[in-house]
């Protein structure tokens, strides 16, 4: 019987040494691989899901790449600095009344209302303020006078403020929208996308590889456990965040921004071309928008830029390269102008009219009976033509194919191909000739595409492909990719160098002593020509004003377009001014970089 029992003893013992080791190596197994492996259906290892589930944390920066300038000015990223205040009791609250005072005033606010806010607060918030979308900015002094507090509930944290709390009329950066990294809560990584402009052709590009965050212990009831140190976690990958250097400068941007906001300019866009390539150099917006607090129904993030507007007069320009091209007439055919042209009820802008008027004068002085006849002479089609020369009717932004794994890229978010003639039927009845040759009916142009018209007959006939995407480069600096500049002269069907260069005089007449003659006396010799288009909004008539041309025209550098909307009738021509205002500042930014470009060179 006892040799029974020892046996049974001895297989029990055997039984649990086995199952025992089992389970040694087992948790071996478990600490020493396992917790570096990821949970299923989860980003994290088993260390780090155990860690999170006492911690929770607040995204610093979304890890999403970064916009520059041409200079490499940072355009997005900024850092501020924002309280933090952590869920209080009433008890705290009251017990705590002069601090709060004092509190209150360094957040530019009341008590009563600060303790109403913080009082209801269930979990850790960024402070705003009353009314403020995105959290304040605190100052250095600011910052001091908290510490100084010593509030245990109140803490100081950097804040990501992608685009600063401005007004903006960049409004092809765009936004992002999604869960704000505010959102102290969160298990998991916010979901932040790009909605517009940028931000949003981009996006698959530049989202980011993790972001930095950082993470506080809490108790079960999601209490900050005070006396341990909250944990800062980046993702150590030194290619990312990437950087997107666009081709505007931010000094000529801002500038003009500047300019339309102190001349009441309220609705169009300026845009900016370089001559040489037809880089974006700036395009302005307006209204403004702010890209921390979006209002999507009020429509000021929209990019005025690119979305198609009756063009009135710039429209003559496609007129006669029309014309030009076709042989229908020639620099010094003579016309009559009484003011009326009878058969469509359509009339010069000048009373009385111009009298006998040469075809070249009549560009000058924007002749509408001119170009009424020249119209009748030309086909819808060799009209189409001739604005298809130009780039109208089409997008003309820089864009491609096969782009860094994108099947295709096209920067600007929602560019419009604007158009010539809406229905084919009836485009070649003389009356809708007519009203389109004057740059009125359907035909509807954008500001890119009439700045990039100028470059194409500045480069005499080459059909150029505004940029605003120029490089991204990896974090370290390296070059990822180059987007190339884009030009092309058409097979056929283009604008000659004769009939471009014919163009380009007529312009500088315009300035000399045309409808433009008020900019005869800025810094650059100018030219251009003026638009002013009859449109209904609301029910009520109203005018877009144009003006689009290029400057110095001894040496072009840059072709400017000029909108402004929803003017009164017989109102001022504003974008003339404007034209004139946005000339005046590239002359003196470009002359104060030669002049400091000169210092340097004088030194070494
Ligand atoms: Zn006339």
């Amino acid at each position: 019987m006892r040799l029974v029992r020892n046996r049974r003893i001895k297989y029990g013992w055997l039984i649990l040494t086995v199952l025992l080791m089992f389970v040694t190596v087992r948790l071996a197994w478990v600490q020493l691989v396992m917790k570096h492996q990821r949970v299923p259906g989860s980003r994290h290892t088993m260390v780090e899901a155990s860690l999170i589930q006492r911690e929770r944390g607040i995204v610093l920066d979304s890890g999403r790449g970064h916009f520059t300038d041409r200079h490499g000015q940072a355009l997005t990223g900024g850092l501020t600095w924002a309280a933090v205040l952590f869920p209080v009791t009433e008890k705290e609250l009251n017990d705590s009344q002069t601090q709060i005072d004092r509190l209150a005033k360094i957040l530019r606010t009341d008590a009563k209302h600060l303790k109403q806010v913080w009082g209801k607060q269930k979990e850790p918030r960024l402070w705003h303020g009353k009314n403020a979308a995105i959290p304040l900015t605190l100052t250095k002094d600011q910052i001091r006078q908290i510490q100084e507090l010593h509030l245990p509930k109140v803490k100081i944290l950097p804040y990501e403020q992608r685009y600063g709390n401005r007004l903006s009329g960049m409004q092809w950066l765009g936004f992002v929208s999604g869960q704000r990294k505010e959102s102290l809560f969160y298990q998991d990584e916010p979901d932040i996308t790009g909605t517009s402009g940028l931000e949003k052709t981009l996006d698959a590009l530049i989202r980011g590889d993790g972001s930095t965050i950082v993470y506080y212990p809490v108790n079960s009831g999601n209490e900050v456990i005070q006396d341990l140190k909250p944990m800062v976690k980046a993702p150590g990958n030194p290619y990312y965040p990437l950087r997107v250097v666009t081709t505007v400068d931010a000094k000529i941007q801002h500038g003009i921004e500047q300019l339309t906001e102190n001349a009441g300019m309220k609705e169009g866009a300026v845009v900016v071309l370089d001559t040489r390539n037809a880089d974006i150099v700036a395009m302005v917006s307006r209204p403004f928008y702010n890209p921390e607090s979006i209002q999507p129904e009020y429509g000021a993030w929209e990019n005025r830029g690119i979305k198609a507007k009756a063009p009135g007069s710039i429209f003559k320009l496609v007129t006669a390269a029309a014309v030009l091209e076709q042989g229908l007439s020639s620099p010094d055919e003579v016309f009559h102008c009484d003011g009326e042209y009878g058969k469509f009820g359509l009339s010069c802008w000048k009373e009385g009219g111009h009298g006998t008027i040469g075809l070249r004068e009549g560009f000058a002085e924007s002749c509408n009976v001119v170009f009424a006849e020249l119209s009748e002479r030309l086909t819808a089609s060799q009209m189409q033509s001739a604005a298809a020369a130009l780039g109208f009717g089409q997008t003309v932004g820089w864009e491609a194919k096969d782009f860094l794994g994108l099947p295709a890229l096209r920067p600007l978010d929602l560019e419009q191909k604007g158009t010539i003639f809406s229905d084919k039927a009836n485009a070649d009845d003389a009356g809708v000739r007519v009203q389109t040759g004057i740059g009125q009916r359907d035909a509807a142009v954008t500001p890119l595409q009439a700045a990039n018209a100028v470059v194409t007959l500045l480069h005499g006939g080459v059909k150029t492909r505004p940029r605003i995407l120029k490089q991204i480069h990896y974090a370290n600096g390296q070059l990822l990719k180059e987007a190339s500049p884009q030009a092309e002269r058409p097979a056929k069907g283009g604008i000659s160098r004769r009939t471009s260069s014919i163009l380009l005089e007529w312009m500088e007449d315009v300035v000399q002593d045309g409808t433009g003659s008020t900019l005869k006396d800025r810094k650059w010799k100018l030219a251009g020509k003026s638009g002013t288009a009859q449109v209904t909004i609301k029910g009520r008539p109203r005018n877009n004003q144009w003006f689009i041309g290029y400057g110095p025209v001894e040496q072009p550098r840059y072709a400017i377009a000029v909108l402004v909307e929803n003017r009164s009738p017989n109102s001022r021509n504003q974008a003339t001014d404007i034209f004139g205002q946005v000339a005046d500042l590239l002359a003196s930014l470009e002359s104060g970089s030669k002049s400091s470009s000169a210092g340097l060179s004088s030194e070494s």
